[in-house]
């Protein structure tokens, strides 16, 4: 007797551009009730196969019935994600207008993308039906060692880990041999206990306050705001909610910039947490992240720490999820998938119905406002853990003092000072290289990057002329290829300062933190030993000393170009620099010794400058958040880019204005361009965008869902590339 069971269609969501699913029938022979959504799948692809994910399940396909193809195997025994992390892909897919597809690939492991199993299987052996029967009564006499496997064996099974050679010699093989042994698989092994091996310091006033407060929302969504400038214990805080969490039987993520995941932090967690925590980021193998992203699953690591991609990451039971640096733009990824981490953090937390922490010394304006708005709760932690006060901040102008080098006279006095008292000094340039323009006297060329509209940048090391924005290199002239004439490097770089301080201060030795130097892992924390055991007097570099990382014996701060970012082409250029100079002097002065931090402006009286020097990163953002009201830019308003670019400049244009015409009459929103990008021509490609300002989210989204489907029916020319960014962090 056979019941017609009703034909089921697989819709799968596969890693392609195309921003649809696309359907198959269940792997032949099997019964299309154990799929659901959230499992992978193996389905042909033209001739090709392919690692999909189940989006979902219909009755009905519209593909004719002749085409539609059977997928090849069902790769998971359960759904990857929990229901709430699964919905919170597919909102966010929807939400920032990107294909589902590869948002769940964004979001695993590379291996899993390849079909690596969910699961680690843990591989045992038992004795078969066969081994049972014969071994009751041998008919062989069995040696020692297979004596001693079938009395193991008899207690139950043996994880293959276990049973190597070096216990049991051969008698494995031979009994395996006998069809006495088959293998099985056993469920994973529960979290190891990890042991704690430091107690947190006596909290003060404010941190037990901000302990009290998250801990006391455990077990329901709020969005908290932890506003404590640099060392003002914001991480003890967090290990305090942890372990609270914890307590109650819950796991933690926590998500950090790219730059700060050094073993320092990772090592804080692990001395202070009594269980295991893994990370994942970037600069793990394959490998090493799968096995963490199969440890968070499981539950034998309840806490993660990772960076921006680790959002994604399914945990059996979170309890809390923590943004440290919630300010910092390596949360927006910015290519692809663009999605914003710490935006996705909120909405995470929001759907499991638990707290969510984000923590910085800069807030963004964005986060700021929400907590104006009442949609986040404040936390303030308005003082540092340790002795040290508060820095002075003074303004060296630039129209007053000429600059050797990039130096002007009071900051290398200052420098001086500060090296003679002792102290060691930061140097903060947020350019490398050694100069940022090749010059000729005789008939001002300017060495140009070929395909970008870019000047090239002078690396003197290396003797080459290198493209920051695309990476084209070519050899350092002799002289100008116009002319003739004699070129000369204008402008600072990094390299070039730290030639210019080892000339001031030969005895002082120096470390140089930038990408051209810190490239591979270990290099970062090989220079900060220099700086923490005291041997590097001198501390330079670009951004990448900004985040994370502490440096107690510095005394003195010297910022040598703050005016790169006042006149920065992005609404954002402006807020970007304080939280620079912000995070940066932050570092100064944290021992006993009171810190100095020197600005060099060319541009002292600018008003976002002096309400930063004079009333500190609050005065600040209240400030450049009554101009971005006054101009309507976010966080008063939404927006939204449609980049597009080309090798020919016309097609680009071409194409943005016919999207633009296929736009949909709405309410309360703008669209605004063509307009050509700040660097209009980069790698060879012209580049512009149209954007859309809308009055609130809603809107906007509705707009999109219109438009762009009527924007992907748009024919251009091949090479043509275009891509939608939803709350984009740079808009030049
Ligand atoms: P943040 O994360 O805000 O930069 P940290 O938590 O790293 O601050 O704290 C900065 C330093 O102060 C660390 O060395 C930390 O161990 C120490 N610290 C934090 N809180 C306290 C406290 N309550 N008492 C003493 N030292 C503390
Ligand atoms: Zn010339
Ligand atoms: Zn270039």
């Amino acid at each position: 007797m056979t019941r017609p069971t009703p034909t089921a269609f697989l819709q799968v969501a596969l890693d392609t551009p195309l921003r649809r699913v696309f359907d198959y029938l269940p792997p032949a022979g099997m019964d299309a009730a154990r799929i659901e959504p959230g499992m992978r799948v193996l389905v042909p692809l033209g001739r090709r196969r392919a690692v999909g994910f189940v989006a979902g399940i219909a009755r009905a396909s519209e593909v004719p019935a002749a085409r539609i193809r059977h997928a090849l195997g069902l790769l998971d025994p359960e759904p990857l994600w929990d229901a709430r992390s699964f919905e919170l892909l597919r909102w966010a897919a929807d939400y920032y207008q990107h294909p589902l597809g590869e948002v769940l690939s964004a979001a695993v492991p590379a291996a899993l993308r390849r079909g690596a199993p969910a699961r680690e299987p843990l591989l045992a052996w038992q004795l078969s039906a066969r081994g049972l029967a014969e071994s009751a009564t041998p008919r062989q006499r069995l040696g020692p060692r297979q004596v001693a496997l079938l009395a193991r064996l008899g207690a139950g099974p043996l994880p293959a880990a276990e049973a190597g050679p070096a216990r049991f010699g051969d008698a494995l093989r031979s009994l395996r041999e006998r069809g006495w042994l088959e293998s099985i698989e056993l469920p994973e092994a529960p979290p190891a206990a990890g042991q704690a091996s430091t107690r947190p310091p006596p909290l003060t006033p404010a941190q037990r306050e901000a302990c009290e407060a998250i801990g006391g929302s455990l077990g329901a969504f709020t969005a908290w705001l932890l506003h404590g400038v640099t060392g003002s214990g914001k991480t003890e805080v967090y290990l305090d909610v942890i372990e609270r969490v914890l307590a109650a039987g819950r796991g933690a993520l926590v998500l950090v910039p790219e730059i700060a995941l050094t073993p320092q932090l990772v090592g804080r967690f692990r001395r202070r947490l009594p269980v295991p925590v893994v990370t994942l980021h970037s600069s793990m193998t394959d490998a090493e992240r799968l096995e963490s992203w199969r440890a968070a699953r499981s539950g034998a690591a309840p806490v993660v720490i990772g960076t921006r991609s680790a959002v994604f990451t399914p945990l059996p039971a979170p309890g809390v999820i923590i943004v440290d640096e919630e300010h910092d733009p390596s949360y927006k990824q910015q290519d692809g998938f663009r999605y914003s981490a710490r935006d996705l953090a909120v909405a995470r937390a929001a759907r499991h119905g638990i707290p969510v922490v984000l923590g910085s010394a800069t807030p963004s304006l964005e986060t700021l406002a929400n907590a104006d708005e009442g949609r986040y709760r404040k936390l303030v932690l308005p003082e540092r853990a340790g002795a040290a006060g508060k820095p002075r901040v003074g303004v060296v102008d630039l129209r007053h003092h000429a600059a050797r080098d990039g130096l002007a006279q009071p900051v290398i006095a200052a420098l001086e000072r500060h090296l003679g008292a002792g102290g060691q000094v930061l140097v903060y340039l947020n350019r490398r290289g050694f100069a940022p323009t090749l010059f000729c006297s005789g008939c001002g060329w300017i060495a140009p990057c070929p395909a970008c509209d870019a000047r090239m940048t002078v690396h003197m090391a290396r003797a080459r002329l290198v493209c920051h924005h695309c990476g084209a290199d070519a050899p350092l002239p002799f002289g100008c290829p116009k002319c003739g004439s004699e070129v000369s490097a204008v402008g600072q770089g990094t390299e070039r300062v730290e030639q210019a301080l080892a000339e001031l201060f030969p005895q002082a030795p120096l470390v140089r933190v930038d990408r051209d130097v810190i490239r591979r892992r270990g290099d970062i924390e090989r220079a900060l030993e220099e700086v923490a055991s005291g041997r590097a007097r001198i501390l330079l570099g670009t951004q990448m000393l900004t985040k994370g990382h502490d440096y107690p014996d510095v005394t003195l701060v010297a910022v040598l170009n703050a005016d790169q970012g006042l006149f920065g082409a992005d609404f954002r250029a402006s807020e970007r620099l304080a939280q620079q100079i912000v995070q940066v002097a932050g570092r100064a002065g944290r021992g006993e010794r009171p810190g100095e931090v020197l600005i060099q402006s060319a541009h002292p009286e600018n008003p976002l400058l002096t309400s930063l020097i004079q009333e500190g990163y609050e005065g600040f953002a209240r400030r450049a958040l009554e101009e971005r009201r006054a101009a309507g830019w976010p966080p008063y308003s939404r927006l939204a880019l449609l980049r597009a670019d080309a090798p020919d400049r016309a097609a680009v244009y071409a194409f943005l204005h016919e999207a633009a015409a296929a736009a949909p009459a709405a309410q309360g929103l703008r669209l605004l361009g063509p307009a050509p990008a700040a660097m209009e021509r980069r790698a060879g490609r012209y580049r512009a965008q149209l954007l859309v300002e809308a009055a609130a989210r809603p809107a906007l989204k509705q707009f999109l869902d219109a438009w762009l489907a009527r924007v992907e029916q748009l024919r251009h020319p091949r090479p043509l590339r275009w891509s939608v960014d939803v709350d984009p962090i740079e808009v030049d």
